[in-house]
């Protein structure tokens, strides 16, 4: 089957879902395949057993494909860990391999595997915030956006919309604020990475899920195919004690927000994307704007109406789920330009 003259195979490695498919010349998706992920949550294997069965299941899919679409020789592939940008090793991921934290050259591996395909790597949050700045309509004057995403961990990228590019840091990292230690709640809870008190720890997906598993009865919401939908129904019937439990969970991320947009002056808005903000809909940007006002207003912080930032904060728009395949597809383009 030719789908178009000069296809790329995509996927994008999620801590929730493996997503692959096939990206055509004109931007569309199609043999879109959505399986769970293997992570160390789900099945307790060592993270070197777990990275060995990601890069089988990325060959696996990768032939599965070229047999559909033979001429597809350039892949480009979304990680939900941390990449230093530089070297693109892949250094950690809480929600895969929770606190393991030996650097790992899967690029190497899969060029070594099949070297005759182009393969490009990069952390899921880089090609979000690649397919945000090619999808949104940014607004005249807007110089950066950030993309925050929350699902089974939370993290943060700010990209330049002019250029394309991004900074980094001396590790060649960038906005891994679920990692941001919060001020003392309780009870402590402990993140996917191992150290206790930190924001994924709070207001991810899993700690949603973790904490409505453990007090569904009291706050009355009844159980469903998962947390998140469960809370979802009893946010949609209004059940106070529901709301009350979001914005308990959300109220950490909102101060973040608040910092990130007070401290870059660059950063004219910030997107929420993932599975959280997915499922819950606008109740959740209706909770995170209430944490943002909780504060009562900031004063010279901000250049918006009376201080008010909820108006710079909102979902990003288009967001299936697919978004991360499509910044791989135009990174992996982008690469394979310049090798031209
Ligand atoms: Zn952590």
């Amino acid at each position: 089957m030719s789908l178009t003259a000069d296809p790329l195979i995509v996927a994008d490695l999620g801590g929730t879902w493996w997503r692959t498919a096939i990206l055509t010349d004109s931007d569309e998706l199609v043999e879109i395949r959505r399986e769970r992920a293997v992570t160390r949550n789900s099945t307790r294997s060592h993270p070197s057993t777990l990275r060995a069965l990601m890069v089988r299941f990325l060959l696996d899919r990768v032939h599965a494909l070229r047999a559909i679409c033979p001429e597809a020789r350039q892949v480009g592939i979304s990680i939900g860990a941390a990449v230093d940008a530089r070297s693109n090793l892949v250094l950690a991921s809480a929600p895969l391999w929770g606190d393991y934290t030996e650097p790992w050259n899967l690029l190497a591996e899969l060029r070594s595997a099949e070297p005759d395909l182009e393969w490009t790597l990069l952390q899921d949050l880089t090609a979000l915030a690649l397919a945000a700045r090619a999808d949104t309509d940014a607004k005249a004057g807007w110089r950066c956006v950030s993309v925050v995403t929350v699902s089974s961990g939370i993290g943060a990228r700010t990209i330049d919309l002019a250029t394309g590019e991004f900074d980094w840091d001396s590790r060649g990292l960038q906005g891994e604020i679920g990692h941001l230690p919060v001020p003392t709640r309780t009870p402590p809870a402990v993140c996917d990475c191992g150290t206790i008190g930190h924001l994924a720890a709070y207001a991810s997906g899993r700690a949603l899920e973790r904490d409505l598993a453990a007090s569904a009865a009291a706050l009355g919401v009844a159980p469903r195919t998962t947390w998140l939908s469960s809370l979802r129904a009893a946010l949609d019937s209004e059940n106070e004690a529901a709301t009350a439990f979001l914005d308990a969970h959300t109220a950490p991320l909102a101060a973040t927000l608040l910092a990130m947009a007070v401290i870059d002056p660059r950063v004219d808005h910030i997107y929420l994307s993932g599975g959280v903000v997915d499922t819950l809909d606008s109740h959740y940007s209706a909770s995170i704007s209430r944490g943002l006002d909780e504060g009562g207003g900031l004063y010279l912080a901000s250049n918006h109406p009376q201080g008010r930032l909820d108006s710079m904060i909102d979902r990003l728009p288009g967001d299936d789920g697919t978004l991360p395949l499509r910044g791989a597809g135009l990174a992996a383009r982008a690469d394979r330009n310049e090798r031209r």
